[in-house]
């Protein structure tokens, strides 16, 4: 017999060819098609009937060359979209882009290359290795963000936004990167305060921005959460960014200065608590207030020292409270006192109104900012059950405050030292009830407040796309009209910041003329987040080639809301947010037909190695190109996705590579070899074949047996035990090569190709065609004869030393050898068997085994 070596590369080589020349996986657009040709009336339902689906894995970064982080996102997606292709419905899997940002500006001013030269160049490795991954796309959409064609039509969103209110321009404290010269969205910067791209602290700045307005959307954001079939952490995530919590807005007035302030407080049952106000820094009236007073001075120094912490820092409930008070009082709309103004760096302008009315004695910062500096602590809730309620009298002076009474005290509880009416009523009870006694007197109301704050989108950087605005002496802000789009962005030579945005010194591109007035204009010279060019990709996938829109109804129709979105759980609110708002605030305008961009998601783990995530600082880097030069895409793709349940993180394996490489070289060779004895290819092979020994009927229900798991596997994404399940296939193959004949083994064969393909496609359609002559991909997927499914079981008792010591299920037609492996391995068994040598074992098939042990 002539000698099979399993040659991935040959093999791989070959199939990428064949599915490049005939464009396997490109699908057209049969809605917008049959649309044109309406009228024409015999298009059969038939042409229409194929349903459709959406799989698309979130589009990469172009920067350098792709990780395996890579690796595993597509391997996931291309065994989904194949599973969905064999499924029969047509399948819509596109590449992309996302092409704009700032690592390649960074490698731009340490280079001098222009960012769209090293992106290009980038963008060609992710080509060449996706291709050579085998990974089914449609390229025939591929587009990316950089290209004028494409954000074109970013602009026109923008611009869209614009005119219905949803993005403005505004002075606001805003997070910069010292390191990277740039403005940050809140969502930019880590927990502890630090640059997510580069971890320089940030810092904070008065800047005139651009943001959209995404928290008119917050309420739908949260509801329609329990719309999508999304995991539930990622859920989680979303609520806990959105922070919705209910409460009441309460105006406290400024006398003085005639000037209402309004704050929000979950607590309104402690409002006659209140002893004191504090404003956060980078509150607008902040300075205003202080004008003319003794301290306007010293709270100017206070807030430029407090812009420069970092949130962290502020919010840490360890550090020593510092402010200074604003020399001015506001009244406590309860009681009419007047209580002292402070500015003070805990309280941010993040949360609510960024003011707060302090409840000294029922919370803890405001409990050490008052221990601090010397103000009045006022209890006026006592712990439900607490003997002293309704008798602590007056209120403490500063000195002894509280401490023997335990305080602050954060709970609920009942009312005390408040007002007659309301002293007495817990907690809950007295929070509505001083609610609607605000309401009636025009003091406050019940609101509900969120964490979620408008996406900042301005960047001061050149690598983005240019916002398209005018800046007209005359006309003031005016918006580039939809037919001069795009505004390109021009060629600059210096990319480094110097404090103002690289564009401003494209002095030829700035001035401009005002398409009102056609005076003399500035262009803006801000570049938009590249989250905004990944809002709205998917949607340009469906009609990538439309010069006349950024998309047509009918296209969007027939394939949008994606059906399966994969990607990274670090993008849980971020891109996931930012792509929910764009569809919402389109569909509000028309644009289109639904609220959720993406019905279902998954998201992946990490690869890790040696336990910890991959880095070149670590030197821990496996590189897929080099895995898949040495052992091909198929053992790459297959291992990446056996190693454990692909939502998990897990840590990569030398060893393991090899035995899955080992895997396919075995169902390779063995296939190859049946080949030639089974004779000329028959067809799907799987008609009119009877079997004709027990062997050949054990092995026919192990392949039923095999189509069944992996199908269900892949219905819950379980590919690692999908694989498993092929692998014991190709195990029980191997065992009974002998015993059944050449038609049944190349049955077996062929199925666990036809199983395999979408996790390791290149050497399954050589295995099919081999067996078969067909091509396995456009094969229905398999399905399982449930009368092979069934097998008789029993209880099989296990015995050692004739003692009873577990009972397993046994198939009827388990072999002895069989009956004796399970017998020791039954855990009870493997208890008595510990440390002794088994001298002789008894079979009784049908009913037991006794192991003789000594
Ligand atoms: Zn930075
Ligand atoms: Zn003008």
């Amino acid at each position: 017999m002539a000698a099979h070596a399993y040659d991935p590369h040959e093999i791989e080589s070959r199939w990428q060819e064949l599915w490049a020349r005939e464009r396997t996986w490109e699908v057209s657009n049969e809605g917008a098609e049959d649309a044109l040709q309406a009228g024409a009336g015999d298009l059969g339902d038939e042409s229409r009937a194929a349903e459709r689906s959406y799989v698309l894995e979130m589009l990469p970064y172009p920067s350098g060359e792709p990780h395996i982080g890579h690796l595993k996102c597509y391997a996931v997606g291309d065994a989904i979209a194949h599973h969905q292709r064999r499924l029969g419905l047509r399948v819509l899997h596109p590449m992309g882009y996302d092409a704009f940002g700032l690592p390649a500006e960074n490698h731009a001013i340490r280079t001098g290359v222009h960012p769209r030269e090293s992106t290009a160049e980038s963008i060609v490795s992710f080509q060449r290795q996706f291709r050579s991954w085998g990974i089914s796309i449609d390229w025939s959409r591929e587009l990316a963000t950089d290209e004028p064609s494409y954000y074109r039509w970013t602009q026109w969103i923008f611009l869209e936004l614009f005119a219905a209110g949803l993005a403005y321009r505004k002075e606001a404290a805003v997070k910069w990167c010292p390191k990277d010269q740039t403005v940050l969205a809140n969502e930019q910067v880590t927990a502890e305060g630090r640059c997510e791209r580069c971890g320089a602290l940030v810092e904070a700045r008065q800047l005139e921005q651009w943001f959209f307005r995404i928290t008119d959307y917050a309420e739908r954001l949260l509801s329609d959460l329990d719309q999508i079939d999304w995991p539930e952490h990622v859920k989680t995530m979303q609520r806990n960014w959105i922070g919705r919590s209910e409460g009441a807005e309460v105006t406290f007035r400024c006398e003085q200065l005639g000037v209402d302030y309004p704050v929000f407080t979950t607590r309104p049952d402690t409002l006659f608590g209140a002893t004191f106000f504090v404003m956060a820094p980078e509150h607008p009236e902040v300075l205003r207030m202080a004008a003319g007073t003794e301290h306007e001075q010293a709270v100017q120094e206070y807030v430029n020292r407090a812009l420069n912490e970092t949130n962290e820092e502020r919010g840490n409930a360890e550090k020593p409270k510092t402010g200074v008070p604003l020399g001015r009082t506001v009244t406590n709309p309860v009681n009419g006192e007047q209580i002292p103004v402070y500015v003070a760096d805990y309280v941010l302008m993040e949360y609510g109104t960024g003011a707060i009315m302090a409840v000294p004695a029922h919370d803890e910062r405001d409990y050490a900012f008052a221990r601090a500096f010397g103000l009045e602590i006022r209890r006026v809730i006592a712990p439900p059950g607490d003997g002293a309620e309704g008798s602590a009298g007056e209120g403490e002076g500063p000195a002894e405050a509280g401490q023997a009474v335990g305080l602050p005290y954060t709970g609920d509880g009942v009312l005390v030292n408040s007002r007659p009416d309301f002293d007495g009523l817990r907690s809950r009870e007295a929070l509505s009830a001083i609610v609607e006694w605000l309401d009636r007197e025009g003091k406050g109301h019940a609101s509900v407040n969120y964490r979620l704050r408008d996406w900042l989108v301005s960047r001061q950087r050149y690598w983005g796309t240019p916002i398209p605005i005018v800046y007209c002496p005359q006309c003031g802000t005016v918006p580039v009209p939809a037919d001069q789009l795009p505004v390109e962005l021009p060629d600059i030579s210096d990319y480094t910041p110097k404090g103002r945005p690289p564009l401003a010194a494209a002095e030829d591109w700035v001035a401009t003329t005002c398409p009102t007035c056609g005076g003399s204009a500035r262009r803006e010279t801000d570049t938009m987040d590249t989250f905004v060019d990944s809002s709205w990709y998917f949607l340009r996938y469906c009609d990538p080639r439309n010069e006349r829109a950024a998309w047509d109804h009918e296209a969007l129709a027939e394939w949008m809301p994606v059906d399966q979105y994969i990607g990274g759980v670090e993008h849980a609110i971020l891109h996931l947010m930012y792509a929910r708002f764009f569809c919402k605030a389109l569909a509000d305008l028309g644009h289109l037909g639904f609220q959720e961009p993406f019905e279902a998601l998954f998201t992946q783990g990490m690869v890790t190695k040696d336990g910890a995530k991959m880095s070149k600082s670590k030197g821990n880097v496996v590189s897929p190109a080099s895995i898949v030069e040495r052992m091909g895409a198929d053992t790459a793709r297959c291992y990446i996705l056996f190693v454990g349940p692909p939502e998990q993180d897990a840590d990569w394996s030398d060893a393991g590579v090899e035995g899955v490489h080992r895997f396919l070289g075995r169902l390779w060779r063995l296939a190859a070899e049946t080949a030639e004895t089974a004779g000329p290819p028959a067809g799907a092979a799987a008609e009119g074949l009877n079997p004709g020994s027990p062997a050949e009927e054990a092995l026919l229900r192990k392949s039923h047996w095999a189509i069944e798991k992996v199908g269900s596997d892949l219905r819950r994404f379980a590919f690692n035990t999908a694989i498993a399940a092929v692998m014991e296939l190709l195990n029980e193959c191997s065992r009974e090569r002998e015993q059944v004949g050449a038609q049944m083994l190349r049955f077996a064969l062929a199925t666990a190709a036809s199983l395999l393909f979408p996790f390791a496609p290149h050497v399954s359609a050589d295995i099919y065609e081999k067996l078969t002559g067909r091509r396995v991909w456009e094969e229905p997927w398999p399905r399982a004869d449930a009368n092979l499914l069934e097998t008789d079981v029993y209880e099989l008792v296990c015995q050692v030393n004739g003692k009873l010591r577990d009972r397993v299920q046994a198939s009827a037609d388990a072999s002895a050898e069989e009956l004796k492996e399970l017998c020791r391995s039954a855990a009870n068994v493997r208890v008595h068997l510990d440390g002794k040598e088994i001298v002789k074992e008894i079979v009784v098939p049908g009913k037991l085994v006794n192991l003789v042990v000594r």
